[in-house]
């Protein structure tokens, strides 16, 4: 087919649960008989995909950037740069498959023809920092090469003395939403969305009033030093989910752990507010890591002029393929290192290894499903990490040739619509998009 005749046909979705989280798979179809594969951003709705079908309808795929121009004013910061992310990511698949070449060679070429993963661990269950110490070499011994653990102040709630609180705050908290502002894993739960939950973990870390107590910080470090007893001093270890306190907290853990090797702290302050980053980076010397919510790359400056030291962009918020290679070259400007978050599906999964490889400074892809195999083989061929590694495939697009459509059935969200429903409800919607006038 001429390029000038490819035409977008159709845009539908399936809502897959419990590998562990909500992942939402997204096909964009065209007259050539050739599907793009892309994902709306974890714990988040396929109606941010849906409602840009009516834009795309019988648009050429391969004309991405103008696509995405015509779709962007739709995307926002966290959730809300799903749909425009993941329809971005199918039309480079698109254009991959069409013209028979693997994504990162659209991108640019490639830096590195594998990608290291570094794998995910929350603290459910995990005591002690000897037991998540075991738990963390399990993963080395897996093959591994670079890890990360969940610790925050939901460890010192049963503990008296160790935090620091407006009375019955903690309380409070733990009734409502102490998991919710500490960490969650799997899928996120609905209830929380909502009522008096939403209201507390809501609450910025610079407005809970709570405060770690020496006594509690001193179980954290003990916490982190039985950890590193298992597990050496060799392999580089990031700390997430601290918790919702105010970044003086955040500090005065920070200068307990430079001692142990800490590769980063995540997320320790919203990401709106660069001061309090600065701060943090000024007064701790544990790198900072954030970025995670942040949609289009031009948002990125704030927190890298900030001085963060590891950059978090998710391809299925900050846009998708095109934002993530303009934020590397920014990254380039500011002399930060990226980390690709990613908490969904084989397919954000095969597009973060392709921007890993197409990118210059890049430490590592995040994976969450280290314990769901029935993740790897969601597509074909099925996703084999070696030794703590993925190859780059050098088949076309993505380098995914088809779904598993058997697993997507079985692990279907039941209380969304069928995988791959129509969706031509969605093919009439317009509105006056401009942003100026
Ligand atoms: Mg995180």
């Amino acid at each position: 087919m001429n390029p000038c005749d490819l035409k977008i046909t159709d845009i539908r979705t399936a809502d897959i649960n419990g590998l562990p989280k909500h992942m939402i798979l997204l096909k964009v179809y065209t007259n050539a008989g050739i599907v793009g594969y892309g994902e709306v951003r974890d714990a988040s709705s396929a109606t941010y995909a849906k409602m840009l079908k009516g834009r795309l309808l019988g648009a050429n795929p391969l004309n991405v950037d103008k696509l995405f121009n015509r779709i962007k004013q739709f995307g926002g910061h966290s959730r809300q740069g799903g749909g425009v992310s993941g329809i971005e990511i199918a039309l480079w698949d698109i254009v991959g498959k069409f013209y028979g070449i693997p994504v990162y060679q659209l991108l640019g070429g490639q830096y590195r023809d594998r990608v290291r993963v570094y794998c995910d661990t929350d603290v459910d269950g995990k005591h002690t920092g000897h037991d998540m110490g075991l738990a963390l070499k399990a993963r080395m011994d897996a093959g591994f090469t670079y890890l990360k653990m969940d610790l925050g102040i939901e460890m010192l709630y049963d503990e008296p003395g160790a935090l620091n609180a407006p009375l019955g705050m903690l309380e409070e908290m733990q009734k409502y939403s102490m998991k919710a502002i500490c960490h969650q894993s799997g899928s996120i739960d609905k209830s929380l969305m909502f009522g008096k939950n939403y209201e507390l973990f809501t609450i910025p870390h610079h407005a809970t009033g709570i405060h770690v107590t020496e006594h509690g910080l001193d179980i954290l470090e003990d916490y982190v030093r039985q950890v590193r007893d298992v597990i050496g001093y060799e392999v580089p270890l990031a700390i997430d989910h601290f918790g919702h306190v105010a970044i003086e907290d955040a500090i005065r853990f920070g200068r307990r752990m430079e001692k142990y090797n800490i590769a980063w702290m995540e997320d320790v302050s919203p990401w709106t507010i660069p001061e309090r980053l600065t701060k943090f980076t000024q007064n701790c010397c544990v790198p900072l890591c954030t970025g995670e919510d942040i949609y289009l790359a031009e948002n990125y400056e704030p927190i890298l002029r900030a001085g963060i030291n590891v950059v978090h962009p998710d391809l299925l918020t900050i846009g998708g393929l095109g934002e993530t290679k303009k934020l590397g070259d920014l990254c380039e400007k500011y002399g930060t290192a990226i980390a690709l978050h990613m908490a969904e599906s084989p397919i954000a999964f095969m597009a973060a290894v392709h921007m890993a490889a197409a990118l210059k400074n890049v430490l590592a892809v995040e994976f969450h499903s280290v314990d769901h195999p029935e993740w790897m083989e969601l597509v074909n061929p099925h996703i084999s990490i070696k030794d703590g590694f993925m190859e780059v495939p050098s088949a076309p697009g993505l380098g995914i040739e088809s779904l598993n459509e058997d697993l997507i059935k079985q692990f279907h969200k039941t209380d969304c619509p069928e995988p791959w429903a129509d969706t031509s409800a969605w093919d009439g919607e317009w509105a006056n998009d401009r942003i100026w006038s």
